[in-house]
């Protein structure tokens, strides 16, 4: 519970035995009033009176105790919802006010405390209930000859006494529900986010240090886990982000049919997710993480076959109690921690910056957007291989460019022109474009115009035409035996020539239908033989250093492997 949740209960608790305290001293001290004595009579004469009072503030002493008794603390009860100092003040009120009644009419109307107290605390029906039980009482002893003479006047006072109660019962316990139901309402807005209707930022830290301390109080487990959607920002420059939001209400929905009580799911931040799972420990949450990915990768999202990898995806980092860390601080940065390794650190994950390198070339956003929107639309569309293979090239390229110490906007060039140079495979029928076997000549031929296709689709493209040279030469032999324009030397773009070795070293190792991956030691050793023919020999040196001194190459790590066939 809030702090301020928790202040404004102890406030109307206080309000409430204030009250109860006051009540019966009132009717204590008016009680002699009802039946004609002065003040001095009653001391002179009416012992039982000041008995009375004792008893009564032994009575008042009692609730307050009950009134100040931690329940919680002590185990004897486990809810929040249970008011159990009401219940107890009521079972001991009910019957002394209805005793008072039946031996004293005067007294009658000290049932109302009663009636006050249940209608205040549980509202209009159990208020009513309590008055209308009273007043029964009330008009059947009127009716028992041992305990009155009947009197018809009485009992009409009565009735109209009973409608009273009743009415104050409806009328209290009203703003009773009235006031629950609004205070319940402003709760769940202060708590929850408006966009995927999950508990919000503020509730999921109060929450995570109320559990984490019952768990470690109960010696329980607790995990935690962190999710964040992968390449959101793309998802949003692509398609808008009224369908990003769409995105984020139905991975709201997903979250809040999957996480089952005493779990629950709240929105960190932008596109960021997280799981409290209370008593769960590490495999409950993987289980659950597992099941929440597999839901979303196969939700059909608008426009997710166009994203990186074809799909929707999410990626996870989880954090347990007390293994990773025992304050809630420390638990929501390992599960960042881990979001992060999941996210970066399994290779696949390629910084996507495509539309950020591109603003480089922006004169109007509004066309770059659409360009580049149609691009990669039609590139993944045609073929997902093509996508991941060019988000690879595009960082060998890079890597070499910037090794050869190339300056910055030849690097972003050399970048933009890697992510399209493929583009013209989108003219090669799909029968030739995944035959699994080896192409014939004619087929070949036909794959052999895609620079050319691909030049001529992004001319037309002002904002892409200096990659126009990148696209149409990227096949191009050193010697001159490329094509399609058969250049040779110094002739060919350096940025081609550059693009021709990343290109070929990342199709070499990689799996095709037809052909296994090279290791990047044998790619190096063919990119060696080809050097002069195929290749730039001086790029070629330049570039089996680069690879030679990551770590993967000198271990002979386990290869790239891609599903799709090669972009070639
Ligand atoms: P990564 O795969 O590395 O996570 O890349 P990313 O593009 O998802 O990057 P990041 O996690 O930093 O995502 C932040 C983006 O999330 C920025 C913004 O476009 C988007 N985003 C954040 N909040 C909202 C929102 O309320 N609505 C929409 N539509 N988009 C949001
Ligand atoms: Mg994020
Ligand atoms: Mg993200």
């Amino acid at each position: 519970m809030s702090t301020w949740k928790e202040k404004r209960t102890e406030n109307i608790k206080e309000h409430i035995v204030c009250t109860q305290i006051l009540c019966i001293l009132l009717t204590l001290l008016s009680l002699p009033a009802l039946y004609g004595f002065t003040p001095w009579e009653i001391y002179k004469n009416y012992f039982y009176y000041w008995l009375a009072l004792l008893i009564t503030f032994s009575l008042i002493i009692v609730i307050y105790i009950i009134s100040k008794f931690d329940y919680q603390k002590f185990k004897i009860i486990n809810s929040h919802h249970f008011h159990i100092n009401e219940v107890i003040i009521i079972s001991l009120l009910l019957p002394l006010t209805l005793s008072l009644a039946a031996a004293f009419p005067k007294t009658k109307f000290l049932l109302l405390i009663p009636v006050i107290i249940a209608a205040s605390t549980w509202g209009k029906r159990v208020g009513m209930a309590v008055a209308a039980f009273s007043g029964c009482v009330v008009l059947i002893s009127d009716l028992l000859p041992f305990l009155s003479h009947f009197s018809p006047r009485d009992f009409r006072m009565d009735l109209v006494f009973t409608g009273v109660i009743v009415l104050a019962g409806w009328f209290i316990g009203g703003l009773t529900d009235i006031e629950t139901e609004t205070r319940n309402h402003l709760l769940h807005l202060a708590n929850t986010d408006g966009l995927t209707g999950l508990y919000n930022h503020r509730y999921f830290q109060e929450e995570l240090r109320r559990h984490l301390a019952e768990a470690a109080e109960k010696n329980r487990p607790l995990s935690l886990i962190m999710m964040d959607i992968d390449y959101f920002k793309f998802y949003n420059d692509v398609f808008g982000h009224q369908k990003g939001d769409r995105v984020l209400a139905t991975i709201g929905n997903i979250l809040a049919r999957l996480v089952k009580e005493p779990s629950f799911a709240a929105r960190y931040g932008g596109e960021e997710f997280v799981v409290v799972m209370p008593g769960a420990d590490r495999e409950a949450a993987r289980e659950l993480d597992e099941q929440i990915k597999r839901e979303i990768a196969g939700y059909p999202f608008e426009g997710a076959e166009n994203m990186p990898g074809g799909g929707l995806t999410i990626s996870s980092g989880i954090a347990s109690f007390p293994e990773n860390g025992t304050t809630a601080e420390e638990l929501v940065r390992m599960a960042d921690k881990a979001l992060y390794r999941a996210k970066y650190g399994r290779g696949n994950h390629i910084y996507f910056s495509v539309v950020d390198e591109l603003r480089a070339f922006c004169r109007n956003e509004k066309e770059l957007f659409s360009s580049l929107k149609t691009l990669l639309t039609v590139i993944n569309a045609r073929d997902r291989y093509t996508y991941w293979h060019s988000e690879r090239v595009a960082g060998y390229a890079v890597a070499l460019a910037e090794r050869m110490g190339l300056p910055r906007d030849l690097v972003t060039l050399l970048q933009c022109g890697a992510y399209l140079h493929d583009i013209g495979k989108i003219e090669i029928p799909p029968e030739i474009l995944n035959k699994p076997g080896k192409l014939d000549k004619q087929e070949w031929e036909i794959v052999k115009n895609h620079p050319v296709w691909g030049g001529n689709i992004v001319h037309p493209l002002t904002l892409f035409s200096a990659v126009v040279p990148l696209i149409r030469h990227h096949h191009e032999n050193y010697d001159g035996t490329g094509y399609p324009d058969g250049l040779a030397g110094e002739e060919i773009p350096l940025l081609a020539r550059i693009l021709r070795i990343a290109d070929s070293f990342d199709a070499m190792t990689t799996d095709r239908p037809y052909k296994p991956a090279r290791t990047p030691r044998e790619a190096c050793l063919v990119l060696k033989q080809e050097a002069g023919k195929m290749f730039d020999p001086h790029l070629v040196d330049i570039f089996i250093c680069l690879i030679s001194e990551q770590e993967e190459i000198k271990k002979e790590p386990s290869r790239p492997r891609t599903a799709g066939r090669s972009a070639g």
